[in-house]
């Protein structure tokens, strides 16, 4: 667990992390967002203190950051930059295996624990542990980013917008990767991002900061349903909030018993309301039979456009 305490942090006089609390549960997915300058890579690097407090504290697993040694702390977290930060001179293996080798782990666990990662990551470790960065795609070279943070078996991820740099497709993938490696794995996970999309996708819980300060914090769902501020309604997009709420909502939260005749076409209760709608879009029908144990129930484009009222 990390808990934030009337976190401060100022630059020059001015309050560039303003007073923030909030409790990140061992487990949770928390996505920092908020526009460039609001503080989100500041808190997230205060977090293994590169940057110290000015007021307040962070407690890791009940330590406060500031009391305990600081390179013994960063050990603890798996972190992931944009820029990746692989040591160009480096195979691969090397790479994933610096913190590991700082730790004196014995020669076969090591290679044993590099070979199990890159396969994690998609990259099968026969083809890819003898290469170097630069004959990977930035795709790639992200991927092996991820397999170094993962490497010790750190307590909590800490990524600082790890697919900023990507294109569309490859960053889609890699964001899907991470979700599974989170369900996997149960890690504590903190991600900063300015895509309010990726915010959505990827969170337990969504952090809006905005100008230092803590604006919401709560699971996707209620911030697009309920911003906190017409600043928070603005950035995930005002009515286009109701199209990203789609993705976030599963259809058993919708469906209702059937009456009369089941529909033809079907959709599994644990798909997205937008897989729904497109499924109904698709097939030209405005219902759908949602299989399960109990009686027979559907979904209609009714209760896709009613909401939960
Ligand atoms: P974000 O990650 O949300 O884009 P940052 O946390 O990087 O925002 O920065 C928040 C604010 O703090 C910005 O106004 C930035 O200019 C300022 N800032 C960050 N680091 C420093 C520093 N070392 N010295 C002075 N100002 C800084």
């Amino acid at each position: 667990m990390i808990r934030f305490e009337n976190v401060t942090k100022r630059y020059n006089g001015t309050a560039v992390i303003d007073d923030v609390s909030m409790v990140v549960e061992s487990g949770a997915f928390v996505t920092l967002v908020g526009p460039s300058g609001a503080g989100k890579s500041t808190l997230l690097r205060m977090t293994n203190a590169l940057v110290r407090c000015d007021g307040g504290r962070i407690l890791f697993d009940d330590d406060d950051v500031a009391k305990v040694d600081p390179v013994a702390l960063r050990r603890r977290f798996g972190y992931v930059i944009q820029s990746t930060g692989l040591f160009p001179h480096w195979t691969v293996a090397r790479n994933v295996a610096t913190v590991p080798k700082l730790l004196g782990w014995p020669r076969p666990r090591i290679a044993a624990r590099v070979d199990e990662l890159l396969a994690m990551v998609d990259l099968p470790p026969a083809e890819y542990r003898d290469r170097y960065p630069a004959e990977l795609s930035g795709g790639q070279q992200q991927r092996v980013g991820v397999a170094r943070a993962l490497a010790a078996d750190p307590h909590a991820l800490l990524m600082d917008e790890p697919f900023g740099a990507l294109d569309a497709v490859t960053r889609a993938a890699l964001q899907d990767q991470v979700a599974r490696i989170h369900k996997a794995t149960g890690k504590t996970i903190l991600l900063v991002t300015h895509d309010v999309d990726e915010a959505v996708k990827l969170g337990t819980r969504i952090a809006v900061m905005d100008g230092g300060r803590l604006v919401q914090y709560a699971p996707p769902a209620e911030v697009l349903a309920a911003p906190a501020t017409p600043f928070v309604a603005a950035l995930f997009g005002g009515d286009m909030a109701s199209i990203r709420l789609l993705d976030v909502t599963r259809v058993a939260d919708r469906a209702v018993a059937a009456e009369g005749l089941v529909p033809a076409v079907a959709i599994a209760a644990e798909a997205t309301l937008e897989a729904a709608l497109a499924r109904m879009l698709a097939e030209h029908v405005e219902a759908l039979a949602v299989p399960g144990d109990g009686p027979p129930r559907v979904i209609r484009l009714a209760d896709i456009v009613r909401g939960g009222r």
